[in-house]
């Protein structure tokens, strides 16, 4: 199974993609994961890519296509993968068409005022990359990761006014996607709002459909 998982910051793509991935045995492929270890290891990409992040812009597209493709190219992604915020815009989509065929793309989407709800609570773990949320999913103990016990932190990009700017991007960069792969009859759209074990129960019937 090879899957595009779209929506908008706070939708819950990454807590889905986890899921997906236990469930369909493929890797979950976060660009953003990506990007933040090279930018908490200082690599030449991470220097690169490190304002546009801090400031709720998208890395450029030739960085985040190269990074995807060698990801991709990866002896675990063989069998398949689900992608989570990857293509973010029509260049990205276009390039992933030459690298590889897609099964299907599910499109997440929730109302603007549950977006920005959702975005204030979200915790991280900084070691082992767990979501957590304070009401929708919080931890065992509070503010603490159940898998290492390492203390959660807020990313620095789910702060107000960047997460205002990431849901503007994403309405005028990534949002054209969703008309993008529904002309291709590729599109599954799947309403955000409920538990997580709900939204998931969606998912897999609209990928069954
Ligand atoms: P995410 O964790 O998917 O929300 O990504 C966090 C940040 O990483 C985004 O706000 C972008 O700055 C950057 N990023 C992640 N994926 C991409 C992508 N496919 N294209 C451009 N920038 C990306």
């Amino acid at each position: 199974m090879r899957l595009i998982l779209l929506g908008p910051p706070g939708a819950g793509k990454g807590t889905q993609a986890e899921k997906l991935s236990a469930y369909l045995g493929v890797p979950r492929v976060s660009t953003g994961d990506i990007l933040r270890h090279n930018v908490a290891e200082n690599t030449d990409l991470g220097k690169k890519a490190k304002s546009f992040m801090d400031s709720g812009k998208l890395v450029p597209d030739d960085l985040v296509i190269a990074m995807t493709e060698r990801r991709l190219k990866e002896p675990d992604a063989k069998k398949g993968f689900i992608l989570d915020g990857f293509p973010r815009t029509i260049a990205q989509a276009e390039a992933l068409s030459k690298l590889t065929k897609i099964d299907s793309v599910v499109s997440l989407f929730l109302e603007p005022e549950e977006l920005i709800k959702r975005n204030t609570g979200r915790r991280v773990c900084p070691k082992d990359d767990t979501v957590y949320h304070i009401f929708m999913n919080p931890p065992k103990r509070p503010g603490l990761c159940d898998k290492c016990g390492t203390s959660l932190i807020i990313r620095a990009d789910d702060k107000e006014e960047v997460v205002r700017k990431r849901i503007e991007t994403y309405e005028k960069q990534t949002a054209p996607l969703i008309k993008y792969y529904r002309d291709r009859g590729m599109l599954r759209e799947v309403y955000a709002s409920g538990l997580i074990e709900e939204i998931f129960q969606r998912t897999i019937e609209a990928l069954k459909a």
